[in-house]
């Protein structure tokens, strides 16, 4: 090393678990500020990195340390919240710090060569479209509620749970508060997260609508995966520079580079999809609000249904979030109605009940619009013989193949198998192999069957359509299909909970749930919650537009098909009274010491045996105790079992569930635990991989 040279740490994407936690130590002839991006030499690889604080790195070992190779000059350093931001998450979601910091930047950047990137700097964004003489649509008159929600909100620095009705106007709430929190600072940012792709257009409609007059077209981006890599680095490169000032985005937003991050919504925070479910398992709500605190920002998270976790938090007892209640549905419009459709007193066999396809059939001789929601997707679960008993199961998976009657497949939703279905009993012969069960195709095919004499107001027979991530695949198909919807082509629409959340229909006055039953005995405690908040959102699809419902005398409804009518689930959703129900599951929580009363993560083993992947987990068990790591004494350690899907893609999969009454505690063991996991893992053959999933989902 040449006297004029120092010494840069950098941080790159290392394989998982490849034991470089921190950063990786080069020279280069010039001190690089912290947050500077550069591309250096990996093994025979070049990389890009990000130049890290020195703090971090890994101490030179005294072999011949290689040269940065080249500096992405142009770019501003990453700045020090954004690499707080992305260390906590490699700490606290047990990861290589290296893997989640390059992780969130977008794919693009990691390929581009300085040049390139360069270039493309050089491409002046189109000048902002703000002609002094344009005028702001005049944003409509707060509602009461959403007036006093916004005062209050605006008035606290804690975070803000909104709890609003569905249709209460939230997201009216949302472009008052990024109004506010932007108006008075030119340079501050706004990060708007919503659960799912399918929601950002619309959504983004009404901020461009709204803001585009005021700080130009290009203040207002998008950032989620089912863009194209330009887009993405295009999106994130104006979040990074401060020429957009509101990020609207799915849960990878969370890692925008917003160096004046002054607020960030969380839109539907109960939903299970901010929860990262590959790699580094990351709970993009939890980081918002680890963020927006890091960041002296605002966070407000919104729901009808609040996840467990922030509806405790917000309790006036506990007080660690600010409780906003928006009750009442904007234009006085009412809640949908609970219908209760007993099955046991129904004919055997029934797919639809005669009363309630009475009511949808009455729905569209009104002109009125129906949605019936099937979680499952495909014709059928399963193909049977009643012959043989051969059942239509996977080869890879301990799962049956799904019967997909439009293309004529099998499928398996685990591994991705596919192939084509089998004319006859692939055991026996017999050509007469049955679906059993129903998926959403299925339900489309009867549906349309019995309406198929039912004429609409425009004297046209009824159209029943089906939205799932079969007819969604296509970029653009679900926009191309919800407009159908909305300019009333379509009478029905059959779904899974792809359709039930946030959409703003105007003209669905009844939405039924065919078959919710699975759900309330699940063996997964969250179940419950998850069923009361999909058939919430699904009801809140119905009866959105006060003046429509009382034009047309319409009553909105949500049917239920049920064998257990008297579930007490049912009586607190007839009700709408979501506090009542949270407040018996966290009594329920609360005596069983579970979430939110208890923090929990999961060790997981995928091996060739079910043997193999539990033995590492027993092991890795015994070298906590004997180790008696930090922590260990306030953590329960269950013992290993199968995962619900015990094997997929011919891997057996296990897992073993870390409990504590201390966050800190069990922090403590998981990153005391990561070198221990790493030894074992050597002396386990048939392991394919371990992981650690910190407050899972689904157990
Ligand atoms: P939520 O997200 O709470 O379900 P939305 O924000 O989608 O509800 O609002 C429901 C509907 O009410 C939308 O069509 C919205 O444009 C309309 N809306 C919201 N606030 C107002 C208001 N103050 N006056 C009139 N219409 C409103
Ligand atoms: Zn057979
Ligand atoms: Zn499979």
């Amino acid at each position: 090393m040449s006297t004029n040279e120092t010494l840069v740490h950098v941080v790159v994407q290392t394989p998982a678990h490849s034991g470089v936690a921190g950063a990786l130590t080069y020279t280069h002839d010039t001190a690089l500020p912290p947050g500077t991006l550069v591309r250096v030499p990996l093994g025979a690889r070049e990389v890009l990195g990000i130049v890290w604080d020195a703090n971090d790195a890994a101490v030179p070992d005294g072999t011949a340390l290689r040269a940065v190779r080249g500096v992405l000059a142009g770019l501003q350093p990453l700045d020090a919240g954004w690499r707080r931001l992305a260390a906590f998450a490699a700490r606290y979601y047990q990861r290589g710090l290296g893997e989640v910091a390059l992780a969130a930047l977008p794919p693009l950047l990691r390929d581009l060569t300085p040049e390139q990137l360069a270039r493309r700097l050089r491409r002046k964004p189109p000048p902002a479209t703000l002609a002094v003489d344009a005028f702001a649509p005049t944003p409509i008159a707060l509602s009461a509620e959403q007036a006093s929600a916004a005062c209050q909100i605006d008035a606290q620095s804690s975070p803000a749970l909104l709890f609003g009705s569905t249709g209460s106007g939230k997201t009216e709430v949302y472009l008052r508060s990024v109004q506010s929190a932007l108006a008075d600072r030119p340079e501050a940012q706004a990060l708007v997260l919503v659960p799912e792709i399918n929601l950002t257009p619309q959504l983004e409609a009404r901020f461009r609508e709204r803001f585009a007059p005021l700080w130009g077209d290009a203040a207002i981006v998008s950032l989620h995966s089912g863009m194209t890599p330009p887009q993405r680095l295009k999106s994130w490169l104006a979040g990074h520079q401060g020429s957009a000032r509101i990020v609207l985005g799915t849960r990878m937003a969370i890692f925008a580079s917003l160096p004046r991050l002054a607020l960030i919504v969380v839109d539907e925070e109960h939903d299970a999809s901010y929860k990262q479910q590959e790699g580094a398992r990351y709970s993009a709500r939890d980081l918002a609000l680890w963020r927006a605190r890091d960041a002296g920002a605002k966070v407000i998270l919104g729901s009808a249904t609040p996840s467990l976790e922030s509806w405790h938090a917000s309790d006036p007892a506990v007080g660690r979030y600010l409780r906003v209640a928006m009750p009442s549905r904007i234009g006085a419009a009412e809640l949908p109605r609970l219908r209760l459709v007993d099955m046991a007193q129904q004919p055997r066999q029934t797919v639809f009940a005669p009363p309630l396809l009475a009511a949808i059939t009455e729905r569209i001789e009104r002109g009125e619009q129906c949605l019936v929601l099937l979680n499952r997707r495909g014709y059928a679960p399963v193909l049977h013989c009643h012959a043989c008993g051969w059942k239509s199961d996977c080869l890879h998976c301990s799962a049956a193949q799904v019967f997909h009657k439009t293309d004529g497949t099998l499928r398996c939703h685990h591994c991705g198998a596919a192939q084509r279905v089998p004319r006859a009993c692939p055991a026996c012969g017999n050509p007469d192999i049955v679906p059993v069960g129903r998926g959403t195709e299925q339900l489309q095919e009867q549906l349309a069957a019995l309406l198929r004499n039912i004429i609409t107001p425009e004297r046209r027979a009824a159209r029943v359509a089906r939205i799932d991530a079969d007819t969604t695949r296509a970029r653009g198909a679900l926009e191309a299909q919800l407009a159908q919807v909305h300019a009333g082509e379509i009478d029905v629409l059959v779904g899974t909970q792809m359709v039930a959340k946030g959409h703003d229909f105007r003209r669905i006055t009844l939405v039924a749930a065919v078959q919710p039953d699975s759900a309330l005995f699940s063996s997964d405690f969250r179940a419950p919650e998850r069923l009361f908040a999909l058939l919430t959102q699904a009801a809140g699809r119905a009866g959105r537009d006060g003046h429509y419902m009382r034009a047309h005398q319409a009553v909105p409804e949500l049917w239920v098909q049920t064998w257990h009518p008297g579930h007490p689930l049912f009586a607190a959703l007839a009700r709408h009274d979501y506090p009542a129900f949270a407040a018996q599951q966290l009594a329920e929580r609360e005596a069983a010491a579970m979430p939110p009363f208890s923090h929990q993560a999961l060790l997981r083993a995928d091996a060739r045996t079910q043997e193999a992947a539990q033995a590492f987990l027993r092991a890795a068990a015994d070298a906590a105790r004997a180790a008696s790591l930090p922590g260990c004494e306030h953590v329960h350690l269950y013992p290993p079992v199968p995962l619900a899907v015990q094997r997929v893609a011919n891997v057996e999969r296990a897992q073993m569930l870390l409990e504590s009454s201390s966050r800190g505690a069990l922090q403590r063991l998981l990153a005391a635990w990561q070198p221990l996991l790493h030894a074992e893992r050597c002396r386990h053959k048939g392991l394919v991989r371990w992981l650690v999933d910190v407050d899972p989902q689904a157990i």
